[in-house]
């Protein structure tokens, strides 16, 4: 029985993880979960899951809960976080918090849990390097759960990794790829997102485009290659969840329906796969499969991706930094859409290149640029 802990377990990939503990009872259980406001969800998932420890933003959240559940251990605020993410008794943490939230934690995770699940892109955005190099040095598996490079890392197995040629990133183009991107969109619109049901943030993320920057960082990190080797290809049927093009010209494909339930549980129970609900693809209904080119002066948030990319690893720290509050910022009505890249676009001009040599140096440089671009609403 493998004990999982989930830092954000009241989020999609949370609750989508909950429900592989679910339906495989006795291959999992909950021994942590950590959410942030959701005070109710966390409640039900408590009463249904029993886990050991807890962790909830607002203290006042923390003391109602201890009060309805006396035996649990219940953490609170920054120290909380800082103690629940060292704890040493789950066999995988599931690293799902949004933003640069879950650098810290998933940081700690590195130290003293064997095994991390990673969804949160952006800790390896903001991390890099330091994060890949944390993992080694305590020999902790860091295993991905964002589709793309599960996928990747499934065409990777059994394979020689000189001999990668090509990554191909696939991506669903979100809900504008066939339309005119104007100031007129609304959150409600870009909160539509064509193919998969994920959090504000990584929607708002996709119908820019600025997810598939983000991933092109995370797939540089996790594969050892560099940025030039990694192609993002439209596909907007997301049935192809990427590709792996190698030295003699053979591309391996992974295919499957549109569901977080397979990478997580991939990546949950590693290498071993395991059965589900979820209905195959009957590839004679979906008949041809098709791939398009980015737009990048469309879609300008991807263009600023590459930037970043060229720029060095603070810039993308700055990338992830203004395009946090610009994202907000549209999502409460302060901007428009096309603001969106704007602001990230002054963070990065703005911007001189500096080395980072720890994860306080990056918290201090993204605080930094917040306060900035919050400043420029
Ligand atoms: P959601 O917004 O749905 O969930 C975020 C979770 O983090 C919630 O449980 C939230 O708690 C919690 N949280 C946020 N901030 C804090 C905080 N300061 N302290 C404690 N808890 C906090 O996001 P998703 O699940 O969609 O995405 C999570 C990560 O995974 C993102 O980095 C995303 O890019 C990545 N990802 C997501 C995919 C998806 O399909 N959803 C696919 C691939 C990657 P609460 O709700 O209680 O406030």
């Amino acid at each position: 029985m493998k004990r999982i802990a989930i830092f954000g377990s009241t989020g999609s990939i949370g609750t989508t993880t909950l429900r592989i503990i679910k339906e495989n009872p006795n291959l999992f259980s909950a021994v942590t979960l950590v959410a942030g406001k959701n005070v109710e969800r966390l409640i039900e998932q408590i009463e249904e899951f029993k886990p050991r420890h807890v962790y909830i933003k607002e203290e006042r959240n923390a003391n109602m809960i201890k009060h309805m559940f006396p035996k649990l251990d219940v953490y609170t605020g920054k120290a909380g976080m800082e103690m629940i993410s060292k704890l040493e008794d789950a066999d995988v943490s599931v690293s799902a918090l949004v933003g640069i939230a879950g650098l810290q934690p998933t940081w700690n995770m590195l130290k003293h849990c064997r095994e991390v699940a990673l969804a949160n892109k952006e800790v390896l955005v903001t991390g890099g390097d330091l994060v890949m190099k944390r993992a080694k040095k305590y020999g902790t598996k860091l295993r991905t759960v964002d589709s793309e490079h599960s996928a990747i890392m499934q065409c990777l197995r059994g394979e020689e990794s000189n001999k990668i040629a090509k990554i191909l990133l696939t991506a669903s183009g979100g809900p504008f790829f066939d339309k005119d991107i104007t100031d007129n969109i609304t959150p409600m619109q870009a909160l539509n997102h064509p193919n998969w049901k994920m959090g504000p943030k990584v929607t708002i993320d996709s119908a820019t485009m600025m997810n598939k920057g983000f991933e092109v960082i995370e797939a540089h990190h996790l594969f050892g290659v560099t940025e030039e080797q990694i192609e993002v290809v439209v596909h907007r049927q997301s049935l192809v969840h990427s590709m792996v093009q190698f030295a003699d010209g053979t591309i391996m494909a992974n295919i499957g329906p549109t569901d977080m339930q397979i990478p997580i549980a991939y990546a949950l129970n590693y290498p071993t796969r395991l059965g589900n609900k979820i209905e195959p693809l009957d590839l004679f209904k979906i008949g041809s499969l098709k791939f398009e080119e980015p737009d990048l002066d469309k879609f300008k948030c991807l263009k600023l991706a590459y930037k970043a990319i060229h720029m060095g690893h603070s810039a993308q720290v700055v990338l992830n930094a203004a395009d946090e509050v610009a994202v907000q910022a549209f999502l409460d009505g302060a901007i428009r859409f096309t603001q969106i890249p704007e602001m990230i676009d002054w963070a990065l001009s703005n911007h001189i290149v500096r080395k980072l040599y720890t994860v306080n140096e990056i918290l201090e440089l993204d605080r930094a640029v917040r306060a900035e671009c919050l400043n420029r609403i």
